[in-house]
Parts: structure tokens; sequence; C-alpha cells
């Protein structure tokens, strides 16, 4: 989608810090971190929030989680959340599917 932010990250026109990418899968550190590490893992494919995932969205979500695995262990955390929010009411601001990793301090659980 032309006016997506982070379809506009994926095709390369606006500059992003890279984790590591796969096939189909794009990881890059939030620009504002909510914790010592914040790496957003992104479908390169444009799909707006959890909402439109659906039984034939198994491999994707697969691959996106072999993605926030790996990225917890390259960034040596033992503990860490995953987290993507669905709506505007949730905190949603980006409209294209990404889950939010975020760890190395201790997190408060119920978040705010
Ligand atoms: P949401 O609020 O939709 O759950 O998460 C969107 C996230 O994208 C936020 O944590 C925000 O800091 C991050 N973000 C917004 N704009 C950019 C950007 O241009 N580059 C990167 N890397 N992250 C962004
Ligand atoms: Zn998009």
């Amino acid at each position: 989608m032309a006016d997506c932010l982070f379809c506009r990250i994926v095709a390369g026109e606006l500059d992003s810090d890279k984790v590591t990418e796969t096939e189909r899968v794009l990881a890059i550190k939030d620009i504002n971190p909510g914790a010592p590490t914040h790496v957003l893992v992104i479908p390169k494919e444009h799909i707006a929030s959890a909402q439109d995932l659906d039984s034939g969205s198994g491999d994707l979500l697969g691959e996106m989680f072999e993605v926030m695995t790996r990225v917890a262990r390259e960034a040596g955390l033992t503990g860490y959340r995953i987290v993507t929010n669905v709506g505007p009411e949730a905190g949603q601001s980006v409209f294209h599917l990404h889950f939010h990793v975020l760890g190395g301090r201790s997190l408060a659980w119920p978040p705010g």
C-alpha cells in the first residue's frame, strides 16, 4: 500500500534499522523503544492487523514466530514479551501488522 509506513519501509523507500529478514518477514528496531530490546517483526505483505489473520496465515505466522525467537536469542533475552495491538483503543498506531518483541528489563503485568 503506497501510503502505509511499514510497506514503505519494506520497499526500501524509508530507512529503518534492520535486525534481520526472511523471505516474507522483516525485523527492525522500533524508532521509539520502550525497552532495551524493542524489535518490530513485520510481514512484508500488507496485512492491517491480527484481525485479518485466519487459518490460511499459518505458514506466515510460523515464519514470524521463528524470526521472533531468533531475535530474542540473538539479543540474549531469556524472558521477553511478544505483543500486537489491534485497533487504536489498544494502542495500534501503524495499521500494518507487527509484533513487538520487548525485553532487557523487567516488564510489568498486566500492562497499563
Ligand atoms: P503500534 O503503536 O501500532 O502497536 O506500534 C507501532 C510502533 O512503530 C511504535 O512502537 C512506534 O514507535 C514505531 N514506529 C513508528 N514509526 C516508525 C518508523 O518510522 N520506524 C520505526 N522503526 N518504527 C516506527
Ligand atoms: Zn502496509
